[in-house]
């Protein structure tokens, strides 16, 4: 395999991203002479910085709002990034751009960490824009899983469920209180502690698996562990899908003990 000549990380905005902090550090642990460069690039200029990374060899992560952009731009894509509809690690050469989605393994790699084998479990998943998909895919591998999407704009939700061919729509309530493992793929939580379904409506035994990271939990988790149910955030999904996209680029695994102690750093 040859090594990118660069790695970048393309969003707008992207001064707040983590990646840059644990990837440098795995990068530097693993001795590779890489710099990772965030670039924060405007939708207007998307389709010149790809053509020019592609021209550079680079390889890199893609974050909002440019996941279902870059996927339209590839010439080849995984199995698992066809299927999600989105972009999130990308590795560019002479024959244009290769596109990947490691959110599916960073958010398999949670659900597995937080409930152990998801073999029948009933999940509800919040929302119904690029992590919920995510997850969708997750879940088709998880055998006799029965998945149910919820989604503030209830249009959305059937059209996620009829592209990715799996789970259901249902109604509210009924859902959460038949859930095993309820997960937020909204963005609600990420700027203040507000919950994207009420604990209430969740069985005790549920676990609570909030795709959202904040410094200090989420709201939601620190009151879901507080009600006695197993609960976590995303940042265990952040470290995964970054830790399987170094591999994808550099055919090395990094050092995970080393991004988790920059992340938390
Ligand atoms: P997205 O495509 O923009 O989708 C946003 C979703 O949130 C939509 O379903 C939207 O519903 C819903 N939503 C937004 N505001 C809401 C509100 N006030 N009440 C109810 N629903 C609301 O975003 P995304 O890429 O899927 O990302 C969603 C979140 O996942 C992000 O905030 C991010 O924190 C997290 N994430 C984490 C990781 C990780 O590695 N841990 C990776 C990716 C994403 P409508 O359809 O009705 O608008």
């Amino acid at each position: 395999m040859t090594r990118p000549a660069r790695l970048v990380l393309l969003g707008h905005p992207v001064a707040h991203s983590l990646s840059p902090r644990f990837q440098q550090a795995a990068l530097d642990a693993a001795g590779i002479p890489l710099r990772y460069e965030a670039l924060d690039v405007p939708p207007a200029r998307l389709a010149d910085v790809l053509g020019r990374l592609a021209v550079e060899s680079a390889a890199g992560n893609v974050t909002i709002p440019h996941k279902e952009a870059v996927h339209a731009q590839c010439a080849t894509l995984t199995e698992v990034a066809r299927r999600t509809g989105a972009v999130n690690a990308f590795r560019a050469d002479a024959a244009g751009l290769h596109g990947h989605n490691t959110d599916v393994g960073g958010v398999d790699a949670a659900v597995r960490r937080l409930i152990g084998d998801p073999t029948g479990a009933r999940v509800v998943v919040l929302g119904a824009g690029g992590a919920a998909a995510a997850t969708l895919v997750a879940a088709a591998t998880w055998r006799a899983a029965r998945v149910t999407v919820l989604n503030r704009t209830v249009a959305r939700a059937h059209a996620l469920v009829g592209r990715v061919g799996i789970g259901e729509t249902a109604d509210h309530e009924a859902a959460l209180a038949d859930a095993d493992l309820v997960v937020n793929a909204t963005s609600v939580g990420l700027h203040d502690d507000a919950h994207p379904a009420p604990l209430g409506e969740l069985s005790a035994g549920a676990a609570v698996l909030d795709l959202v990271y904040r410094r200090g939990e989420t709201g939601w988790v620190r009151d879901a562990r507080a009600s006695g149910r197993r609960a976590a955030d995303g940042t265990g999904m952040l470290l995964e899908q970054g830790a399987l996209a170094f591999e994808w680029w550099l055919g090395v695994p990094p050092d995970r003990e080393v991004m988790r102690r920059a992340l938390e750093g």
